[in-house]
């Protein structure tokens, strides 16, 4: 028996390349390896999201750039949190069972509080009970996660063993898993890669919107002149390199910077030029699947019929546990 993986991504549109490496590049590892469970947490999106304008595309988009990318419906459920209501079902029960003071002090609630004083709703302070309740439908034994998310994972955690405590062994406690991911600096050379911070590449990017994008990328600040020595430690494309080059590039780059034998032009030039290449099979793909505008539909659409028949059978459960009384006995 394989473990069951869950992971949830907002939707968040065409992806860049921090989506890719931190999450989407461990995806495809994991789901030969784990029965594996993706969703678009669109009820999560609401928590922050002032307009829904652009969600039904920000979906389309980012599924698409999944598919892509390599996630296999065949393999993986894919589908939308929103399209199994059943997770509200259970969320709210996980609500009762949560005291306010272990959400208020989550770190992520105390940042969106400050990050938007002027819409600290309910769903922002029960992010973490969802996202419990997100993990626990499914019966996810494995979490991939960022450090910055372990404490979620540590209350979806307690969360599960308060129920199973009460009602009986329903839910297997989640653990997380670490992604070796490097973290990817956007081209501002500052901030994690973000859309919001506008310091990304899209991966979908053609070469020539690729080398635009580097072409604006901070380097070494002491660096004013060619003829300076550079220090590449100090230089976010460098770091980049480090992901899309290969070790000979690597070095000759560290070398050739620290004794002004390269100009930054060149060595941005050779790193788009290296991110274009390493996304062109996906760009072959996602070009083919925009073609059948129909496939992500059908995709989600039996994504959802596969996750609702696992979140039926834990529901059932959990009325059970809970002596409930249940609809369809009633
Ligand atoms: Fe950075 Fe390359 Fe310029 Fe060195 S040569 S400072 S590594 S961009």
């Amino acid at each position: 028996m394989k473990q069951r993986v869950f992971s949830g991504f907002r939707p968040t549109g065409k992806q860049h390349i921090g989506n890719y490496l931190g999450a989407i590049k461990n995806w495809l590892l994991l789901q030969d390896n784990y029965e594996c469970v993706y969703c678009i947490v669109d009820i999560h999106a609401l928590t922050t999201i002032e307009s829904t304008e652009s969600l039904q595309e920000d979906i389309h988009e980012m599924v698409l750039d999944w598919l892509a990318a390599g996630i296999d419906p065949q393999k993986s459920i894919l589908f939308v949190q929103s399209h199994v209501p059943q997770v509200m079902e259970l969320s709210t029960i996980f609500g009762m069972l949560t005291p306010l003071n272990w959400l208020l002090r989550v770190p992520t609630f105390k940042e969106k509080v400050k990050m938007q004083p002027q819409n600290v709703n309910y769903g922002l302070v029960g992010y973490p009970v969802l996202m419990a309740a997100d993990i626990a439908l499914y019966k996810g034994e494995v979490v991939p996660v960022g450090e910055d998310q372990l404490p979620h994972i540590e209350l979806a955690r307690e969360i599960v063993r308060r129920f199973n405590l009460h009602f009986g062994n329903v839910f297997p406690e989640p653990q997380g898993k670490l992604t070796s991911s490097p973290l990817i600096v956007g081209l501002d050379g500052i901030q994690k890669m973000s859309k919001s911070s506008n310091n990304h590449i899209e991966i979908i990017s053609t070469p020539k919107e690729i080398l635009q994008r580097v072409m604006t990328a901070v380097t070494d600040p002491a660096r004013r002149y060619r003829s300076d020595t550079g220090h590449p430690d100090k230089c976010n494309v460098y770091s980049l390199h480090k992901v899309f080059s290969n070790l000979n590039t690597i070095e000759e780059i560290s070398s050739d910077c620290r004794n002004a034998r390269i100009g930054c032009v060149d060595c941005k030039k050779l790193l788009a030029n290296n991110i274009s290449n390493e996304f062109a099979p996906f760009r072959e793909k996602r070009s083919i699947l925009v073609s059948k505008p129909e496939y992500v539909r059908e995709v989600l659409a039996d994504g959802a019929k596969r996750a609702e028949a696992i979140a039926i059978r834990t529901m059932d459960e959990v009325q059970d546990s809970m002596k409930l009384l249940r609809r369809d006995i009633a």
